[in-house]
């Protein structure tokens, strides 16, 4: 199902999107040489709760993953790359983290991600790669608008992603986003110009542009929930939730004004 939101659910959902974004902010910065997992699963939970909103993963039981997923946010170490299951981890001067979190809000749900190096050491290729899904979310964000097609957004995202030099898994990408956390339509990260669904204002998409350093294919842990690459390479994901206006699309996953 796709759905369209009318202009007060537009309303509940830019407020579920800032809160997203502040949460993450809020993450990153307390993400330090030392911090585990645990914990900023727990600093999610606890921000979450404050704000009277509702995790989209504690109960989320799909497909691809063992059992209700039980905490409220994924984080990936290095190799892990989508659906990190936290576990009792302390992070390392240089790892490569990613904190994917969506949370629903009066209705409405909000998805994103980011990647970071933590402490002091950037190593260059991991630095590069970040980069990479960073440009490639913006070429697929600047792609969208009302008209536009969900393969001019996917071709513009697997360019850059092509470009930089990393092969592209398609099993997982982007998707629609609504009153629940996954819906129609998929978004790959690579695809055809003007092929697919026509985007129309009030359609709201997650675009999620990830990547793993040398392969495309992924194992899952022994956790039952956490993607990693196939050759244990590096890996990096960028995500905002988005939604087509009348005239192109609007970012909803910032961070409020006051907090950026
Ligand atoms: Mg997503």
């Amino acid at each position: 199902m796709i759905e369209i939101l009318n202009p007060a659910e537009l309303t509940r959902a830019k407020a579920a999107g800032a809160l997203v974004a502040d949460i993450l902010q809020s993450l990153k910065s307390r993400s330090l040489v030392g911090t585990n997992l645990l914990e900023i699963d727990q600093w999610a939970r606890a921000m979450i709760l404050e704000a009277g909103a509702q995790s989209c993963y504690v109960d989320y039981e799909p497909s691809f993953g063992r059992g209700p997923f039980g905490h409220y946010i994924c984080t990936g170490v290095n190799d892990a790359v989508l659906h990190g299951l936290p576990h009792d981890y302390a992070l390392a001067d240089g790892d490569l983290l990613t904190l994917d979190l969506a949370v629903s809000q009066d209705g409405v749900a909000a998805d994103s991600a980011v990647s970071f190096i933590v402490g002091a050491s950037k190593p260059p290729e991991s630095v590069a790669m970040i980069s990479a899904t960073q440009r490639a979310l913006s070429a697929g964000i600047a792609a969208a608008g009302p008209g536009a097609r969900i393969g001019d957004i996917s071709h513009a995202i697997g360019s850059v992603l092509s470009a930089a030099g990393y092969p592209i898994n398609t099993q997982f990408g982007g998707h629609g986003i609504g009153s629940t956390m996954h819906q129609d339509p998929h978004v790959p990260n690579t695809g055809r110009p003007g092929r697919g669904y026509q985007l129309r204002p009030g359609l709201l998409l997650a675009l999620e542009p990830w990547v793993m350093a040398d392969t495309a294919t992924l194992v899952t842990d022994a956790d039952g929930w956490t993607l990693r690459s196939a050759t244990g390479c590096r890996t990096a994901h960028s995500e905002h939730t988005i939604a087509i206006t009348d005239d192109g699309a609007e970012i909803l996953t910032l961070p409020t004004p006051s907090r950026a």
